[in-house]
């Protein structure tokens, strides 16, 4: 169960070879580098993320690209805690390793990094299409952790998590083969749509250069850690039923409005012959894990708070 390589071995000499080695080199200085003050704010304590990234790391690399990972990689492993657990801290795996580019000491939950200098749009492009859906498929796809920076100002702007509890076939889209003219011609990656992501599928740890508290961004990730223990098939009909509650907009809604969205649904699930049954059923799952509440003649209502995206 492989990716396409995120990292291309490189070759001896060259500016990316330089760069794992200095990868390798400023890896230890990690520990001696984190920033752990904790504040306490009436009976509870938390910890205040520094959000400045280390630019200085930037200077022995001319490649953006290559900056972007060292620097953005340098800070999570310096600043970021587990979302999953009360763990403050997440680790880098070795160089090299494919997928997995950080995990959690305590509960090995897996992430993968996604480092952007623009704001985080609906579609982002990924690695290879099938290795990403055979891993969803079987449940090995880590989490994801999105990540905007300020090539600017050198800080980190917004930051979100993708639990991998979350992950389903709808949210990965084929891309096109490359051309027969590109190096890797016919190669087929994929996009990862946001867009077709309930809410409450991103996670917001940092949104506009504010870190919100890590005991509300781990309460959240708890509140659907339910769907874990879901078939996938389950747990994509929850993620995409939840993204049309949402999508609604409202508090209080109907089940008519959400018949509204049949159609899409049926578009996901082509196999399904009775998409409102199932539908309904999902509104079920929902009610029986907080998220909902059943007021009576096709009425219900929201529980939890819409997530910042
Ligand atoms: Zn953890």
């Amino acid at each position: 169960m492989r990716f396409a390589p995120r990292r291309a071995r490189p070759r001896e000499g060259s500016a990316s070879a330089e760069a794992s080695e200095g990868r390798k080199s400023f890896a230890p200085s990690y520990c001696h580098n984190r920033f752990h003050r904790k504040f306490e704010i009436g009976s509870s304590l938390f910890r205040r993320v520094d959000l400045t990234l280390n630019s200085s790391l930037a200077r022995a690399y001319p490649n953006r690209a290559q900056v972007a990972r060292i620097v953005t990689e340098a800070w999570t492993a310096a600043n970021l805690y587990c979302p999953a657990c009360p763990s403050d801290s997440i680790e880098p795996t070795l160089p090299g390793t494919k997928v997995v580019d950080f995990r959690c000491p305590d509960c090995e939950e897996p992430f993968q990094l996604k480092s952007l200098s623009h704001p985080i749009r609906a579609r982002v492009n990924d690695s290879a299409y099938e290795p990403m859906i055979r891993s969803v498929e079987t449940a090995t796809a880590p989490s994801f952790l999105f990540l905007h920076y300020d090539p600017v100002q050198w800080m980190v702007w917004n930051l979100f998590f993708v639990p991998r509890h979350f992950l389903s076939r709808s949210m990965i889209e084929k891309r096109a083969p490359l051309r027969p003219t590109a190096e890797r011609a016919g190669w087929v990656g994929c996009n990862i749509l946001l867009s077709a992501l309930p809410s409450d599928a991103r996670l917001a740890a940092v949104t506009n250069g504010i870190a919100l508290p890590p005991a509300e961004v781990r309460k959240t990730w708890r509140a659907f850690s339910f769907l874990r223990d879901a078939t996938l098939e389950s747990r994509g009909w929850v993620a995409d039923v939840l993204a049309c509650v949402r999508e609604i907009r409202q508090p209080e809604f109907t089940l008519a409005e959400v018949y509204e969205f049949e159609g899409r649904l049926q578009e996901l699930h082509k196999d399904n012959r009775n998409v409102r049954a199932k539908l309904r059923q999902q509104l079920q799952v929902l009610r029986d894990r907080g998220v909902l509440e059943f007021l009576g003649h096709g009425k219900y209502r929201l529980v939890l708070a819409p997530q910042v995206g």
